[in-house]
């Protein structure tokens, strides 16, 4: 398990080699609601907005899934930086696309919307978790 002082300056060291400049918080909402292990925050009414980064507390299950998950959110900003907004011409959001793929390949995670299923917690691991952070 990652040890929360260390996530925090993993945490900031990226967001300084990256320039993200939003907060990123672990949350216990997102940790008790199983809908996604981090979620990146926007306004989606006007151009590059960001808000903040929130991530799951089991994430902290293993180092390479706090970093995919943290790389993850954070090639949700450099795409939307890029692009200006993340919602196409039609009104649909566009947030894992060509771009952001673009992106996740340069930070050196896996593309797509979703955690690679070797590096998701088992059942095990997410009930400690959530006993040691709820
Ligand atoms: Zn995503």
């Amino acid at each position: 398990m990652v040890a929360i002082q260390d996530a925090e300056q993993y945490i900031r060291m990226t967001c300084k080699q990256y320039g993200v400049h939003i907060p990123v918080t672990f949350c216990k909402q997102l940790t008790k609601r199983k809908r996604a292990m981090g979620l990146y925050h926007f306004n989606k009414r006007f151009a590059f907005d960001a808000k903040k980064i929130t991530l799951s507390y089991e994430i902290l299950a293993s180092f390479e899934l706090f970093k995919q998950v943290l790389l993850h959110e954070i090639a949700h900003y450099l795409d939307h930086k890029e692009r200006g907004k993340l919602v196409s011409e039609t009104g649909r959001m566009n947030t894992h696309g060509a771009n952001f793929n673009k992106w996740c390949r340069k930070l050196g995670i896996a593309t797509g919307p979703f955690v690679p299923r070797r590096l998701v917690p088992t059942e095990e691991q997410k009930l400690a978790i959530r006993k040691q952070f709820s």
